[in-house]
């Protein structure tokens, strides 16, 4: 309710009750009057009263609108225009941080006045802290930047020297041992790459090349090259085509990619083995979704709000799988808006699993 329907309620309240006293006093009156004075004298006597009455209430009224008008020309200049400049003024501050819609308040009381300074004061400890939080920000992400960069030639050298080993004459046990070191090497510069992919984001240096795209092609690609993965787990994996054709996508194929890889592997990787993983694609208000369904670990309440933040690993997955650094999620769904779509999941209906939609503007 707002502060003038507030007074408007009161001030009918308060005639209402005027008028109530008024017209109690009035009966009280004429029923004393008619048992003292005689009949004639009485009736007119009580009719008197009753135009009294009548004539009282009605400057009751009268009165009652001239207050009011005054009141709330008055509450209007001091009180309410300046609540509803301040109000717009921490209405633009939550949306872009500015203070400037601040000066135009007119401090009308020592109530008004007082708000706003309180006002000013969070404003620039909230202004402050961001200040300080975006400086931290950006230290780490140069540093990030930093070490990415420093660790990506010497981790490429170490990958080739050990690929290059593979070729030699090595007994079976040092040859495991190599192929080992090469796969290790293969996920330190995987990981490199996405430290360096999340510091490009930071500084918005993430670029984008988009063309047409078949994206049913793409995900047949990603699905087949995880179809071994998917049997050394003994998941099954399979890719239902929509029956309709499905148009090209404004995309960028190398970054969906990506993407995709990112959300077939995690299904894999969260399901346990006999489990499925089930990529389907279909058209719908101008854009394609591509679904990957799992029947696996699934993703608790408590952690939905986290899933997309930087480094965030739900419980479940971290005794599921050791290995993860909670960063593909996010940069796979920076993509996915960058491209004008999006990348959410929800639980599975049957409550099994987690189903990933991403969804991709039709060209
Ligand atoms: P990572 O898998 O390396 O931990 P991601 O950013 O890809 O990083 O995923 C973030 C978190 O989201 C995972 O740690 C896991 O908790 C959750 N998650 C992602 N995909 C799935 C899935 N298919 N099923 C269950 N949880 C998932």
């Amino acid at each position: 309710m707002s502060l003038r329907s507030l007074l408007s309620l009161l001030l009918t309240l308060s005639l209402g009750l005027a008028f109530g006293f008024l017209f109690v006093s009035s009966q009280f009156l004429e029923n004393h009057i008619l048992l003292v004075l005689p009949p004639t004298l009485a009736t007119q006597t009580a009719t008197s009263i009753r135009f009294l009455v009548f004539q009282q209430f009605l400057l009751l009224v009268l009165l009652g609108v001239v207050i009011t008008f005054v009141y709330f020309s008055i509450l209007s200049v001091i009180v309410i225009h300046p609540l509803r400049e301040l109000i717009r003024g921490i209405k633009a501050f939550a949306a872009d941080g500015t203070t400037e819609q601040m000066p135009s308040i007119n401090e009308t009381t020592s109530e008004i006045k007082s708000l706003k300074e309180a006002f000013s004061g969070f404003a620039e400890k909230v202004s402050e802290a961001h200040k300080k939080d975006t400086e931290i920000s950006r230290v780490k992400s140069d540093f990030i930047s930093t070490a990415a960069h420093q660790l990506r030639t010497p981790l490429t050298g170490i990958r080739w020297a050990l690929e290059a080993l593979e070729h030699e004459h090595l007994s079976e046990e040092q040859m495991a041992l190599v192929k080992n070191a090469v796969d290790k090497s293969h996920d330190l510069v995987a990981i490199v790459g996405t430290l360096l992919d999340i510091s490009s984001i930071e500084s918005g240096k993430f670029k984008y090349t988009f063309e047409p795209t078949n994206i049913e092609a793409l995900v047949s690609e990603v699905a087949e090259d995880f179809s071994t993965l998917a049997q050394k787990t003994q998941i099954k994996l399979y890719y239902a085509k929509e029956s309709k054709n499905i148009p090209l996508v404004r995309a960028d194929g190398e970054r969906i990619k990506w993407v995709l890889n990112n959300l077939i592997e995690n299904a894999i990787r969260y399901t346990p083995a006999q489990g499925t993983v089930r990529i389907t694609t279909e058209l719908g208000a101008g854009f394609v979704f591509v679904r990957v369904q799992d029947s696996g670990i699934g993703i608790q309440e408590k952690d939905r709000e986290n899933i997309f933040e930087r480094f965030y690993r739900a419980g479940n997955a971290i005794a599921k799988e050791n290995q993860g650094n909670g960063l593909g999620l996010y940069i796979a769904r920076t993509i996915a808006t960058d491209h004008g779509g999006d990348l959410d999941f929800a639980a599975n209906p049957d409550g099994i699993g987690t189903t990933f939609t991403l969804s991709l503007p039709v060209q």
